[in-house]
């Protein structure tokens, strides 16, 4: 099929409102938030319990526990593998605030990993040569970025895994972008002592908010189980349950407030039921963009490993050349004016303030993560995005990259409000 021009395209129909993020709530969310509402047991009870259940199955783990966000998923399970004071605990610089917050909960030094540029994941080598440097760290956590699994290795190729078996470091999956993904076959939450999971209202699959720690390993679970409400011994549902009397219950720690109520709950019932059929829209939404975007001069797209239909395509970042004559802010700005929404996944950690101030992180130590930075935006992808918003999207970015194709040299000073064309919008 001959494309036409993005200008003719772009001038030729009604602009379009494209949100970066959409819920779909198309499913049984509001049949099962009834049948909470009218058994008038609204916090946790027998539809957390039954996510649970699904959700291990579904994944194939023994051990899935319900909480109310990943973060909190993040911080039971630090605190489950014995992360204490002065702990070193290795973490990438290319994630969200609350992998590395989770840390300093526990008043343990986070020591950030660069990540690779071509895949905005960590590699075997980075984690390699962060476990060398630093002989005393005692947990790595990795994150499965945009939805694609970091390697872990997959039985045939060693991976992350056996590194950190190998010198006896816990490994925690920051997996809140990784629902359903696969690496070998194998679902994600099969690999390390514990694997975290968002059910944030933009994730692949939501509660609104909420998350679940799972782990195929006994003792982490009971201890989990037990500080994701207050260290009592046994879960308030239990004790309403079973024969033991109601109010009776013994402390054993002082433990946290990280359960998920059965509001929230019911709609990640609805959800998991279509994950699957989610991701694969998603997957074709990223097929297109991948096909539209392929032979577009001066932009690139993150290297995919796995199979496609392993990935579970949270995010879709594209990556913009510096010899474009428009920064990365600006790209964003103009697909805003468009009327299309993006986000950037993610500011490194190493530039956040605190971190920087707290720990003396500088950017030259990072060289992957900066490239990503400077030239990274995300998307917009999900199910409700119709084909018809996709390539509207895609001839959007062809318009600026057309735009901002201007030729002269680097350390000429352009006033680039003059030489862009008049706005087309
Ligand atoms: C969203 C996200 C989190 C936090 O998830 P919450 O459920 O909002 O706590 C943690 N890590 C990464 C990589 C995320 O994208």
């Amino acid at each position: 099929m001959m494309s036409a021009q993005p200008s003719e395209i772009l001038s030729a129909r009604p602009a379009m409102k494209i949100p970066f993020a959409k819920v779909d709530c198309s499913g049984n969310e509001q049949k099962y938030i009834a049948e909470v509402l009218q058994s008038g047991w609204l916090t946790t009870a027998s539809k957390a319990k039954e996510l649970e259940t699904r959700f291990a199955e579904h994944i194939g783990v023994t051990h899935a526990l319900a909480v109310n966000s990943c973060t909190s998923a993040l911080h039971l399970a630090l605190e489950a593998v014995g992360v204490r004071s002065g702990d070193k605990v290795l973490v990438p610089t290319m994630t969200f605030t609350s992998t590395v917050e989770v840390i300093r909960y526990l008043d343990a030094e986070p020591v950030l990993m660069d990540v690779d540029p071509r895949t905005s994941n960590v590699s075997v080598g980075i984690v390699a040569a962060a476990l060398d440097a630093n002989p005393g760290a005692v947990a790595v956590i990795v994150v499965h970025y945009g939805g694609q699994p970091a390697p872990m290795g997959n039985g045939a190729r060693a991976g992350i895994v056996e590194l950190c078996q190998a010198r006896g470091v816990r490994l925690i999956e920051d997996a809140a972008h990784a629902f359903p993904a696969k690496l070998g076959q194998r679902f994600v939450g099969n690999f390390g002592d514990i694997t975290c999971f968002s059910f944030y209202a933009n994730k692949t699959m939501t509660t609104g908010e909420g998350g679940m720690v799972v782990t195929n390993n006994d003792e982490l679970a009971d201890r989990i189980r037990t500080m994701r409400l207050h260290g009592i011994d046994r879960p308030v549902w239990e004790r309403f349950t079973d024969k033991r009397s109601s109010w009776e219950y013994d402390v054993i720690a002082p433990g946290f407030k990280y359960n998920m109520p059965d509001l929230n709950a019911a709609v990640g019932l609805a959800q998991l039921e279509r994950a699957e059929a989610m991701r694969q829209q998603r997957q074709h939404c990223a097929m297109f963009y991948r096909e539209s975007l392929i032979d577009c001069e001066l932009l690139s797209m993150l290297d995919c490993y796995c199979e496609a239909d392993e990935h579970s395509w949270h995010l879709f970042p594209i990556l913009i050349s510096p010899e474009l004559n428009i920064t990365r802010n600006a790209f964003i700005d103009r697909l805003s004016e468009m009327g299309v929404g993006t986000s950037v996944h993610y500011k490194p950690v190493h530039r956040l303030r605190y971190y920087r101030e707290e720990f003396n992180f500088r950017q030259q130590d990072y060289p992957g993560a900066e490239r990503l930075w400077e030239s990274t935006l995300s998307l917009p992808i999900y199910g409700l995005l119709m084909r018809a918003e996709q390539q509207f999207v895609v001839d959007c970015i062809k318009q600026i990259v057309a735009e901002s194709r201007v030729s002269a040299p680097v350390s000429m000073p352009l006033d680039l409000k003059i030489m862009q064309p008049a706005d087309c919008s």
